[in-house]
C-alpha cells in the first residue's frame, strides 16, 4: 500500500476526518434529529411529511459523506504516478532524456518532477497536498478533484441545513434549544463558510489545469502539455469514454484506467532565473533541478537488455489480459511510448552482448 510517512500530513489527514465527523454529528443531532424528533409536536399532522423528508435527507447526506471518504482514502493511498525503477527511455527521447540526481540518475520523463516529501519522481506531479498526505499526480488527480467537488457540495448542504435549523428554532417549532446546539452549530457554520472558499479556490485551479493540460508545477514554470481538445484533457484525468453510459464513471470515485504516456512533452513559453526556480520549488514542494540535462551514458546502460525484456514480457501479458476491454479505451498516443519501446533492440539502446554479458556499445 502507498503511504507517505510525513507527520504533518498524517495529522492533517486526521483533521480532515475529524472535521467531517464533527459536521456530520452536529447536523444529524441538532438539525435533522431535532426537526424530526419527538420533541416536536406529535399531534401536528404537518410533521408527517417532514418525517419522510427527514429520512430522505439523512440518507442523501450520508451517501455524500460516504463518497467524500471514499475519494479521500483513494487519493491518500493511491500511487500518484511514481516513475517505476528501470523505466525505459524510448529511443526517440534517448538523446534528450533528463535524469534525476536524487533518484540515482534514473530517467525523469519530461512531465515528471521529484517530490521532496514523497522522495521520488512523480509523473504529471501537480503539487504535494498535505490534506491528502500525498502528491497529486495523474493516477490520483481524479480522486482529488472529486474529493474537492464532494466537499464543496457537503459544506454547502451543511451550511444550508444549519441555517434552516436556526430558522426552525427561531420559529420555536422545537420546544427546547440547548446552548451546546447553538454554539456547535455556529462553529460548524463558520468552518463551512471558510472551507467553501478554500476548497472552491483549489477546485478552480484544478479546472484551469485540466483546461490548459498543465499541472500546477507546470503553470508556475510557464509550461503546458500537448495541445489537445478539452474533452481529451478531461478524459486523460477522468477516463476515456467508450459509451455514453461511461460518463457516470467520471462522477464516481473509481479508477480512471488511463495508462500514463511517460513520453508526453512540455512546451515552455518563457524561461526562469535561479531565484524564481527556487521559489517555485518551495511553493510546490519539488526538489532537484528540472534542468539537470541529459542522463549520463553510463546510467542509460542501467536499463540493460534484461530489464527491457522483463518489461516487455510484463506489458505483453498485461496487454493480452486487458486487450478485450481496457486497451480498447486508450488512444494510440497513450500507447505509442510503450509500443516504440517494445521494438527496442540491443543495438538501438547502445548495448551489445559479448561473452554472454551485456556491455555498452562503445560507439
Ligand atoms: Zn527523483
Ligand atoms: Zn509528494
Amino acid at each position: 500500500m502507498w503511504i507517505i510517512k510525513d507527520t504533518r500530513g498524517i495529522l492533517l489527514l486526521f483533521c480532515v476526518w475529524l472535521l467531517l465527523l464533527a459536521g456530520d454529528f452536529v447536523v444529524c443531532r441538532y438539525v435533522i434529529y431535532a426537526w424530526f424528533s419527538i420533541e416536536t409536536d406529535k399531534d401536528d399532522e404537518s410533521f408527517s411529511g417532514l418525517h419522510t423528508f427527514g429520512a430522505w435527507l439523512f440518507y442523501s447526506y450520508h451517501i455524500l459523506l460516504g463518497l467524500i471518504i471514499t475519494a479521500h482514502l483513494k487519493a491518500v493511498f493511491s500511487d500518484p504516478g511514481s516513475i517505476p525503477p528501470g523505466a525505459v527511455v524510448p529511443p526517440h527521447q534517448s538523446a534528450t532524456a533528463r535524469s534525476c540526481k536524487i533518484c540515482m540518475d534514473q530517467w525523469k520523463p519530461p512531465r515528471a518532477h521529484h517530490c521532496k516529501t514523497c522522495k521520488r519522481c512523480i509523473f504529471r506531479m501537480d503539487h504535494h497536498c498535505p490534506w491528502i498526505n500525498n502528491c497529486v499526480g495523474l493516477n490520483n488527480q481524479k480522486f482529488f478533484i472529486l474529493f474537492l467537488v464532494y466537499v464543496t457540495m457537503y459544506t454547502i448542504c451543511t451550511l444550508l441545513l444549519l441555517i434552516l435549523g436556526i430558522t426552525f428554532w427561531s420559529q420555536q417549532k422545537v420546544k427546547v434549544v440547548h446552548l451546546t446546539a447553538v454554539i456547535s452549530s455556529l462553529v460548524i457554520a463558520v468552518l463551512c463558510a471558510f472551507f467553501i472558499f478554500f476548497v472552491s479556490d483549489f477546485l478552480s485551479e484544478q479546472m484551469e489545469s485540466i483546461k490548459t493540460n498543465s499541472t500546477l508545477v507546470e503553470t508556475y514554470q510557464y509550461a503546458t502539455g500537448p495541445s489537445q481538445s478539452f474533452h481529451e484533457n478531461v478524459s486523460q484525468v477522468f477516463g476515456f469514454i467508450r459509451t455514453p453510459i461511461d460518463y457516470w464513471k467520471w462522477i464516481l470515485p473509481i479508477g480512471s484506467g488511463v495508462v500514463p504516456n511517460l513520453c508526453e512533452q512540455v512546451t515552455y513559453s518563457q524561461g526562469m532565473d535561479g531565484g524564481e526556480k527556487e521559489n517555485i520549488n518551495q511553493e510546490v514542494g519539488i526538489a532537484g533541478d528540472d534542468d539537470e540535462g541529459q542522463m549520463p551514458q553510463s546510467n542509460k546502460l542501467l536499463y540493460n537488455l534484461q530489464q527491457q525484456q522483463q518489461e516487455i514480457q510484463r506489458r505483453h501479458s498485461q496487454r493480452s489480459k486487458n486487450s478485450r476491454s481496457h486497451l480498447s479505451t486508450q488512444s494510440d498516443d497513450n500507447l505509442s511510448c510503450w509500443t516504440d519501446e517494445n521494438k527496442l533492440s540491443g543495438s538501438e539502446i547502445g548495448i551489445r552482448k559479448r561473452d554472454g554479458k551485456m556491455t555498452a556499445d562503445p560507439s
